[in-house]
């Protein structure tokens, strides 16, 4: 037994004793394991969120202009949860879908602070007029005579994709049948604070005042609460809109927290007339009868005084600077460097793409950084930064919407616009400002990503068909024409 024992044992060492080489492979096979399930734990301690942008130069905006190399940007629920290396998130986050914006510029999306988008189907339609012979000759007439509910839907799509492809991710608007503007915007998964035009004269969706107003009620009801559309009042103008119906719509604001949008000094002689027919500006008269508070966005502001920059802000009045409308109508200069030196909350906008004729962003901030420069005789006023800030956090602030969007902070909503930076027009760069401002177009957007929805990636739409969308516009400007009178179309 004894003896057999000891066969036994030695045969057990014969089988059980590991070699050195088998020894080393198991301790390779127990590092594996150890390693692959150490990454599982890491994963597992990773917090998942939808959507990761890393790489790139994150142009934060935020309020120490913030700008990192090789940022990155984890966004969650529609919301930034957070910014920092890309190193840093790839350290705490996972996600489902990753955007590699290496090489690339991260910015936040553009704000549009001014238009009336469903006007690209006017794209074109008369140019080189003043004002007054353009609106009353050629837009209030093809206006009368072609705007329905199906064409507002068709201009819409056509104005999204072109502010999609441009980086636009939030605009202001102001037209008729605001509500099919409205869910057109929603379905192309796009931001706006949409206002329904009220106008003292029959128009295609409301024939009087009254009508009008149930209309508004109607729209801020249906469309409050909503995660990308905040609806507003838009009285026209204070030349186009009574005192009494002023004074209701502010009222309607003041119960509903609805902003107002409108236009206030375009023109010179828009100030001339009131001051002839009200005895003031229409600043003062707009604070004479307590039209002004912090929910209006006023578009243009051209005319104002020293004074009334001072009495805009204390008021909290959010401006929209429109330079290339301005300059194609001649209706003035707005003293946007004092504006600046007021810190007033001073955004860009396009406004219609009839008096523009395009809805690019990156063409109003080249155009203000120069404008100014050319018409103070200065340099140095209104930055490339300034420029940026304009079409960014200070156009923001300008749509009383800094909290929620305008630069890429936590919790902000997760709208952000990610732009080459290696075209022909853009080689080389030494600020990056002065890239974006001075050098970078339109054609150079990437991606674009919108409440934490990428609507727009590697150039292509996402939302929206852009094929049909130029077949339904031909169609409408065949139908344009022949409403003005012509018995032939011209070839387009
Ligand atoms: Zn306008």
């Amino acid at each position: 037994m004894c003896c057999g024992r000891a066969a036994i044992d030695s045969d057990w060492r014969e089988t059980n004793l590991m070699k050195p080489l088998e020894i080393q492979q198991s301790l390779l096979i127990l590092l594996l394991i150890f390693s692959a399930a150490s990454t599982t734990m890491a994963q597992k301690r990773k917090n998942i969120v939808d959507l990761i942008i890393r790489g790139g130069t994150v142009v934060t905006m935020d309020s120490e202009r913030r700008v990192l190399e090789n940022g990155g940007v984890a966004i969650k629920g529609g919301r930034l949860v957070e910014i920092g290396s890309a190193a840093d998130i790839d350290r705490k986050y996972a996600a489902r879908e990753v955007v590699n914006a290496a090489g690339k510029v991260v910015i936040p999306g553009l704000i549009n602070g001014h238009t009336h988008v469903p006007m690209t189907l006017f794209r074109g339609l008369a140019d080189d007029l003043d004002l007054q012979e353009w609106l009353t000759k050629y837009i209030f007439p093809a206006e009368a005579k072609n705007v329905t509910e199906d064409f507002v839907r068709v201009g819409t799509r056509l104005g999204l994709a072109e502010m999609i492809r441009s980086g636009t991710t939030t605009y202001c608007d102001m037209y008729y049948f605001e509500d099919a503007i409205a869910d057109e915007t929603f379905k192309a998964g796009m931001r706006g604070v949409l206002g329904e035009t009220v106008i003292d004269f029959p128009v295609a969706d409301n024939k009087t005042n009254a009508e009008a107003m149930a209309y508004v009620e109607r729209f801020l009801k249906k469309w409050q609460g909503n995660a990308l559309i905040v609806p507003a009042i838009a009285p026209h103008a204070p030349y186009t809109v009574s005192e009494d119906h002023l004074k209701a719509m502010r009222a309607l604001s003041d119960r509903t927290g609805a902003p107002l949008v409108t236009h206030i000094s375009e023109t010179k002689r828009e100030v001339d007339d009131s001051i002839k027919a009200k005895g003031t500006s229409p600043v003062n008269y707009l604070n004479r009868i307590g039209f002004l508070n912090n929910r209006v966005i006023a578009a243009h502001v051209v005319w104002p005084t020293v004074e009334e920059i001072g009495l805009l802000k204390s008021l909290g009045v959010g401006i929209v600077h429109n330079p290339q409308s301005n300059m194609k109508l001649a209706s003035g200069v707005a003293p946007v460097p004092e504006m600046l030196k007021q810190d007033l909350p001073v955004g860009l906008g396009t406004d219609g793409a009839a008096s523009n004729n395009d809805l690019s962003l990156w063409e109003e901030m080249d155009t203000a950084a120069k404008l100014h420069k050319l018409i103070s005789n200065d340099p140095k006023v209104v930055s490339a930064e300034e420029a940026f800030e304009m079409a960014t956090i200070r156009g923001a602030r300008a749509l009383h919407m800094e909290k929620e969007i305008g630069s890429i902070e936590k919790g902000k909503r997760a709208d952000i616009v990610i732009v080459d930076l290696d075209d022909l027009n853009q080689t080389p760069y030494y600020n990056i400002y002065s890239d974006l401002v001075y050098a970078a177009k339109a054609g150079d957007v990437h991606t674009v990503i919108i409440e934490g929805r990428v609507v727009m990636r590697d150039r292509r739409l996402l939302t929206l068909n852009e094929e049909t969308i130029k077949v339904d516009a031909r169609r409408y400007r065949e139908r344009i024409i022949r409403s003005l009178g012509a018995k032939t179309v011209p070839e387009d």
